[in-house]
């Protein structure tokens, strides 16, 4: 049987009913989180295949019949040894969440940046009860996000990396994990949790410049720019949650220029056939700067996630050529002449 669960405001720790249908908190807007009374009790996931619903009893579903699924879940943790080698560590794997079912959605095309169409989006949802939002402001996505984390573990054997690695747009994926791990440890099926190391592009980065600040608050961004589309945010809803994740684990948070990107996608490529799109290469360029800074030890295995597949987002092959300030390396047009005929 599933634990028993409520929704707590993540600012004011209101409780609300599981069956709210409000996004946010209705006494201080704060966002929402799902809380479960969570004890050690023996669990039957370990004789499941490796997907959501292998987590089935940590997840928030009143009755089985209500599940829909496209076998979500399952990615691959992707040992990475010429990659790791370059940066100077023993242990690197990447979980690459671009193999999740994707396809077929019927997409509406927003005029404005993310935080316009998040705007949009909340206004719509908030008229017509018909839409669901599935934006990372809704608190039971993150339950399915969370099992990334229990993943992780399960595929490392029960082992917990010394430093997770992520790109942060709008917070919904680090701020997951960070519940997911915790979760495990409560359940005594890990013994510790990583540290959360959170990466933005420097023109979208409102979270970095607070924990580099150490501010207990972000100042948004306004008209934010990058080239990773999918962290191209300049006012995160989950930014609060984030720079919780961050401070309790005692990891940090690091900017990397559209050119570290770049570079970073092409080596992941390159090195290790794994083609993914520029925001998650954040999460490699990031871990290079936290090596070069000695943030991270030789020693340390570390994980990085990739949440796109490089067809998420492939403008960037002929984005690149118009990109001002951005001077091309001839084994980067070449990169690029490759890619295109692959396409
Ligand atoms: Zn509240």
């Amino acid at each position: 049987m599933p634990w028993p669960y409520r929704l707590q405001c993540f600012d004011c720790h209101t409780q609300f009913p599981a069956q709210t249908t409000n996004y946010r908190c209705e006494k201080c807007g704060g966002v929402l989180e799902v809380i479960f009374r969570i004890s050690r009790r023996k669990v039957p996931w370990t004789k499941r295949g490796l997907s959501v619903w292998r987590y089935r009893e940590l997840l928030p579903v009143d009755n089985d019949r209500f599940i829909t699924t496209l076998a979500e879940g399952g990615t691959g943790l992707l040992h990475c040894p010429r990659l790791g080698r370059e940066l100077g560590l023993k242990r690197l794997y990447v979980k690459n969440e671009g193999e999740n079912p994707i396809h077929g959605a019927r997409i509406f095309q927003v005029r404005g940046d993310f935080d316009e169409a998040m705007r949009a989006v909340v206004t719509l949802t908030e008229h017509r009860k018909g839409f669901y939002l599935m934006n990372s402001l809704n608190p039971f996505r993150l339950e399915g996000q969370k099992t990334l984390a229990y993943e992780v573990c399960d595929q490392l054997d029960g082992e917990v990396p010394d430093s997770l690695v992520l790109p942060v747009g709008n917070g919904g994926n680090i701020s997951a994990m960070w519940k997911g791990f915790g979760e495990f440890q409560t359940l005594g099926v890990t013994k510790a949790r990583p540290r959360m190391i959170g990466v933005q592009a420097e023109g979208a980065a409102p979270i970095a410049k607070a924990v580099k600040r150490k501010q207990d608050r972000i100042e948004p961004v306004t008209n934010p720019r990058t080239i990773a589309s999918a962290i191209r945010i300049g006012s995160p809803v989950n930014w609060m949650k984030v720079l919780h994740a961050i401070n309790e684990s005692h990891g940090n948070a690091e900017t990397v220029s559209d050119k570290e990107i770049l570079e970073a996608q092409r080596n992941l490529a390159s090195k290790e056939g794994i083609f993914v799109e520029p925001a998650s290469a954040a999460s490699i360029a990031g871990l290079r700067k936290n090596r070069e800074a000695g943030k991270i030890d030789r020693s340390d295995l570390v994980v990085c996630v990739t949440t796109g597949h490089g067809l998420k987002d492939p403008s960037v092959v002929d984005y690149l050529p118009k990109h001002e300030g951005y001077t091309l390396k001839t084994t980067q047009l070449d990169w690029i002449g490759r890619l295109e005929r692959t396409l």
